[in-house]
C-alpha cells in the first residue's frame, strides 16, 4: 500500500509501506495515515472547521528529537509540510490535508523556574497549560484572551492578551527558544546565541523553522485580579465607545481593555435580559497586586451608560482567562477574521463599527476594539520582527458561523465590513488575526512587518532557502 502525499513544488510523492514503517521507526511518537485511519482521530483538531481534513500523513512528535527526524523526512522527499501547535489558526495554516503534518500536540510540558522568575513551554502547549503552571506560583507570562489557543502561533505572531499595557506582547517575553530548522539542526535562540534567529521569531511566525521550548520571563500576577465586563445594549455603542475612548486613553498600564460586540446566547444561569440580546461587552484587566484599588480604577466602566448586566467583580486571574472560552468551542465554528490598526478612533470610525456591528451576519459574529499602548508601544519597533509599537488601536471583524452554505456571504460581509473600516486605518494589520480564503499566504506581510520585511527576508534566505515552512504567514527568502 502506498499512501500519496503534495510535494513544496506541487508533484506528489508516493510513499510504500516501507518508507511509512521507515518514519515510524525513527518516531518516539506516532505516524498516523489521515483519512485512511478513522479510529485515529487528530489529537488537536483544527480550530476552524473549514479546515477541518486530517493531514494525509501526521508524525505526532513526543520531542525535540521526534521533529528533527520529521523534519529530516519531509525535506529528503521535498513534502509540503505544516506545523500545528494548538491549531488556532484562524486561516487555517497548520491545516495540511495533502501533506505531512508535524504535530506537537503530544508535547504540552510546563516548566516553572519560580526563583528566576522563568517558565519553559513546549512547542505545543496551550494557553492554559501555561497559566495553570505559572499560576501555582503567582506568576504569569502575557498570553491570549481564549485557553485552547497555542503559545506557539500566539506567541510568533506577537501575543495580546490581558497584560499587554503592563507586561508587552507574549514575544516581548521570550528570553530563549529552541528551534530545528530546515536543515534539521537544532538551534537554541536568545539575545545572545542565533540572536537573528531570536530577533526573527519574535513576530515573524513559523517562517524560521519548528519551536520546541519557549522560555518567558514571568511576572507576579493575582492569584486575584479585578475584572471588568459590562453588558451595555448594543444600541448604546456609539456612545458607550466614546466613553470608552476616553477612558482607555488616560488609564495605566495596569489597565488593559477591549470592547467586543456579540449576540449573547441564551446561557443557563445568566439573566433572561441577556438571553439572545445583542450587546456591547466592555471588558478590561487591571493586573496591580491589589484587587480592590483594582476595582475602583475599573469603577468608570461600569458607568459608560445603563448596563444590562454586570459580571464586574475581583476574580481569580485563571478563571478570566478562560472567561472568554465557551464563545469558541475547537472545530464547531467555520471563521473568518481580519483585523486593522488604527491610529484615532474618530466618532467616524466608532459610527461606522456601530452600523456594522448591528448589521453582523449571525449572532456569533463579533466586532471588537482594542487598546493597545503601554509595554507594547516601549519596544522599538525594529528591536523585534514585530513592527507595529505605535498604533493606539486595533479592530478586528471575527465573522463567525456554522453553516457552510453560510461561507460565501459571511465572508464576503467580513470582506466589506473590514474595507469600508479601511478609510479610518493606517494600512497596517495583524497577521494573526487573518482570514486566508484564496487570499495568497504574504497578504499583508509588507505593511504587518514594514521595514522589518527585508531583514525577515535575509534571515529567511539564510535559515530556509527553499522555503520549506511555508505553511504561515509566509516571508519569502530574499538574500542580499
Ligand atoms: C479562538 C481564538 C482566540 C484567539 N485569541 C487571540 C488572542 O487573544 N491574542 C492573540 O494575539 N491572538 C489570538 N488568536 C490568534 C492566534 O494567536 C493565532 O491564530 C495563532 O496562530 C494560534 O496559534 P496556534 O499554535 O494555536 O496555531 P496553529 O494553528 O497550531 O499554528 C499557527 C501557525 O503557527 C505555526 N506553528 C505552530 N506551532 C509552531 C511551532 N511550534 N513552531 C513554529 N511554527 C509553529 C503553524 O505552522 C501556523 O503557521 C486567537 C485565535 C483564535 C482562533
Amino acid at each position: 500500500m502506498t499512501v500519496t502525499l503534495l510535494r513544496a513544488d506541487g508533484a506528489r510523492e508516493h510513499l510504500s509501506d516501507d518508507v511509512l514503517d521507515e518514519l515510524d521507526a525513527a518516531l518516539r511518537g506516532t505516524v498516523v495515515l489521515g483519512g485512511t485511519d478513522p479510529g485515529a482521530p487528530e489529537p488537536c483538531p483544527e480550530w476552524n472547521a473549514m479546515y477541518g481534513d486530517p493531514a494525509a500523513l501526521t508524525a505526532r512528535c513526543t520531542g525535540t528529537a521526534d521533529v528533527v527526524e520529521a523534519v529530516r523526512f519531509a525535506r529528503e522527499r521535498g513534502l509540503l509540510v505544516g506545523v500545528r501547535a494548538g491549531g488556532h489558526s484562524v486561516a487555517g495554516l497548520s491545516s495540511v490535508p495533502d501533506g505531512l503534518l508535524i504535530d506537537l500536540s503530544g508535547m504540552r510540558g510546563v516548566m516553572v523556574d519560580p526563583q528566576r522568575r522563568l517558565a519553559r513551554v513546549q512547542g505545543g502547549a496551550l494557553l492554559g497549560d501555561v497559566d495553570r503552571e505559572t499560576q501555582a506560583f503567582g506568576l504569569a507570562t502575557p498570553l491570549g484572551r481564549v485557553s485552547e489557543t497555542g503559545v506557539a502561533g500566539l506567541t510568533l505572531g506577537g501575543g495580546y492578551g490581558h497584560l499587554n499595557a503592563k507586561y508587552g506582547l507574549s514575544c516581548d517575553n521570550l528570553v530563549e527558544a529552541q528551534v530545528v530548522c530546515a536543515d534539521g539542526s537544532v538551534r537554541t535562540a536568545s539575545e545572545t546565541d542565533d540572536a537573528d534567529l531570536f530577533w526573527a521569531i519574535r513576530g515573524g511566525g513559523g517562517n524560521f523553522g519548528v519551536v520546541t521550548s519557549f522560555t518567558f520571563r514571568l511576572h507576579p500576577v493575582g492569584p486575584i485580579v479585578a475584572f471588568a465586563g459590562v453588558m451595555y445594549p448594543l444600541e448604546d455603542l456609539g456612545t458607550v465607545e466614546r466613553s470608552w475612548r476616553e477612558y482607555a486613553a488616560a488609564a495605566p498600564d495596569e489597565v488593559t481593555t477591549f470592547v467586543v460586540t456579540m449576540t449573547f446566547p441564551a446561557a443557563p444561569g445568566m439573566p433572561e435580559i441577556i438571553h439572545d440580546r445583542p450587546v456591547a461587552i466592555v471588558a478590561a484587566v487591571h493586573c496591580g497586586p491589589d484587587p480592590d484599588e483594582g476595582m475602583r480604577v475599573l469603577q468608570p466602566l461600569r458607568e459608560l451608560g445603563t448596563p444590562l448586566f454586570d459580571l464586574s467583580q475581583p476574580m481569580p486571574y485563571a478563571v478570566v482567562q478562560a472567561s472568554f472560552d465557551p464563545f469558541f468551542p475547537r472545530g464547531a465554528l467555520r471563521a473568518y477574521w481580519k483585523s486593522q490598526y488604527l491610529d484615532e478612533l474618530s466618532d467616524d470610525a466608532i459610527d461606522t463599527l456601530a452600523r456594522r456591528a448591528a448589521d453582523r451576519p449571525g449572532p456569533i459574529t463579533l466586532v471588537n476594539t482594542f487598546r493597545l499602548g503601554g509595554a507594547v508601544h516601549a519596544v522599538d519597533p525594529e528591536a523585534t520582527a514585530f513592527a507595529e509599537r505605535t498604533s493606539p488601536w486595533m479592530v478586528s471583524f471575527d465573522t463567525m458561523w456554522s453553516d457552510p452554505e453560510q461561507d460565501e456571504a459571511a465572508i464576503a460581509w467580513g470582506r466589506s465590513a473590514w474595507e469600508e473600516m479601511t478609510k479610518y486605518g493606517n494600512g497596517r494589520v495583524f497577521l494573526n488575526f487573518t482570514g486566508r480564503q484564496d487570499e495568497p499566504l504574504q497578504a499583508g506581510t509588507d505593511t504587518a512587518f514594514g521595514r522589518n520585511l527585508r531583514r525577515l527576508g535575509r534571515i529567511k534566505a539564510d535559515l530556509d532557502p527553499d522555503n520549506f515552512f511555508q505553511m504561515n504567514n509566509n516571508i519569502i527568502p530574499t538574500p542580499g
